[in-house]
């Protein structure tokens, strides 16, 4: 999707691509597309807050990834050089993609498969902030919840 694409998408008369729209800028590390949508953030939040439930019954209210939009780009608009204030606030964040925007490092990571779950100690790439980091896999989709701990409890 193009910057224009991805404003569009999440106006309410776009209701097909507020989805994907959402989720080009929550996996994006383009400044350029950032700063030129993070321009239209005052509206983007206002049309997403006007945003209808979903007409059928779902496993998960479609909302929320435009509702993750919107912290993505106030982080980015203040500039902040990493996304470290997101994480414990949401569970849409997945630290291997998180890792290949470049924000954090995964320095350890150890899989509990048999029981739907994986658990990441994490580091921001930009200050020493860590994270416990588990997901849960037991859903219908993928739930991260991220925990800030001084430093990391299991090694690193
Ligand atoms: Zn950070």
């Amino acid at each position: 999707m193009d910057t224009k694409e991805i404003i569009e998408g999440l106006m309410p008369d776009d209701r097909h691509n507020v989805v994907p729209a959402a989720w080009a800028i929550i996996h994006s590390n383009d400044t350029q597309m950032l700063s030129a949508v993070s321009d239209a953030l005052p509206v983007i939040a206002t049309a997403v807050n006007h945003l209808p439930p979903n007409s059928e019954p779902a496993f998960r209210d479609y909302r929320f990834a435009p509702a993750l939009a919107v912290p993505v780009l106030t982080c980015f608009k203040q500039a902040d050089s990493c996304r470290c204030s997101l994480y414990p606030a949401s569970n849409g964040l997945d630290p291997e993609k998180e890792q290949r925007l470049g924000f954090i490092k995964i320095i350890k990571e150890e899989d509990h498969l048999e029981e739907y779950r994986v658990e990441y100690t994490c580091i921001c790439a930009h200050g020493e902030t860590h994270f416990e980091t588990i997901l849960d896999e037991s859903y219908p989709y993928p739930l991260w919840y991220w925990k800030r701990v001084d430093r990391p409890l299991s090694g690193s």
